[in-house]
């Protein structure tokens, strides 16, 4: 098996098309939703807003990982029709976490990029089924992995014959307690030196409040990140999980307008 299938070739950038969407191009990519699919509803009513906010890939998991085993743990397959069947109404790409192995191939056939949660970022063998599985993966990184450990991690996805890997930052574990995790963006430049892979930026789940995520944002599309992926409900407070950090769709869309001028100012641009 060849080894370093991410060292950038040329310094280049790889490019990933999914559907109508060009996700690492001049582009800033933005990936909003609900943390859960909570009803079919939820995600026309998300989808439909968001849109119009300029998302293009709308998230929303079918399958959570909690902290506690009576917390919600998703709808699972029923969730991912929901996916299908909203889709059919709002007409964004979708995504949804996965978590195990054996509902990989379950995921890929109801929605259009599957993520990898921090938490199991070095789960290899369901590293391996997803690469596998033929469709883009966003991958998070792990909340006390190291860039290079991320990095191996997407080898792994490689190697196993997919291509499409998307690297994604979501704040780490420091001693700093103010927010919930810390966001690595220096990990972002790193990254980039490292890889030719699209590398978005999480700032919900590292903030994991509100009140900063406009300017999470922007430093993230400042340090040079390929898109965002941001959490927003159309109920925030009655979401059924990350209530503390989840926008609502009008506060999604009034950050949203906020990118557009520094983006274009790191000569990038954002389609509103
Ligand atoms: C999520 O995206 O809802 C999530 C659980 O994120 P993370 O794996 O980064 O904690
Ligand atoms: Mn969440």
């Amino acid at each position: 098996m060849s080894k370093n299938l991410l060292t950038a070739p040329n310094g280049g950038k790889t490019i990933l098309e999914v559907g109508p969407v060009r996700i690492g191009g001049e582009e800033i990519v933005l990936i909003a939703g609900p943390c859960a699919v909570e009803s079919e509803e939820q995600l026309t009513q998300s989808g439909l807003h968001l849109k119009k906010a300029g998302v293009s890939i709308l998230r929303a998991s079918a399958y959570k990982p909690r902290t506690s085993p009576y917390s919600f743990q998703g709808h699972g397959l029923e969730g991912l029709k929901m996916h299908k069947e909203a889709q059919k109404k709002h007409g964004l790409l979708t995504s949804s976490e996965v978590m195990d192995p054996r509902l990989v191939q379950e995921a890929a056939e109801h929605v259009d990029i599957l993520w990898i949660g921090a938490r199991n970022m070095q789960n290899f063998d369901l590293l391996k089924e997803v690469g596998k599985c033929g469709k883009p993966i966003i991958l998070k990184r792990g909340a006390s992995a190291t860039v290079e450990e991320w990095i191996m991690s997407a080898e792994y996805i490689m190697a196993h014959g997919n291509p499409n890997v998307i690297l994604c930052e979501r704040g780490i574990r420091t001693f700093e307690t103010s927010t919930r995790y810390t966001l690595d963006l220096s990990a972002v430049a790193m990254a980039r030196l490292k890889t030719h892979l699209p590398i978005i930026v999480d700032p919900s789940h590292a903030a994991g409040r509100t009140d900063i995520l406009d300017v999470l944002c922007k430093a993230a599309i400042a340090i040079g990140a390929d898109g965002l992926i941001v959490e927003a409900h159309p109920n925030p407070k009655e979401s059924v999980c990350d209530a503390a950090q989840a926008l609502s769709l009008e506060q999604f869309e009034e950050i949203a307008k906020g990118l557009k001028p520094l983006a274009e100012s790191v000569g990038r641009k954002i389609c509103l």
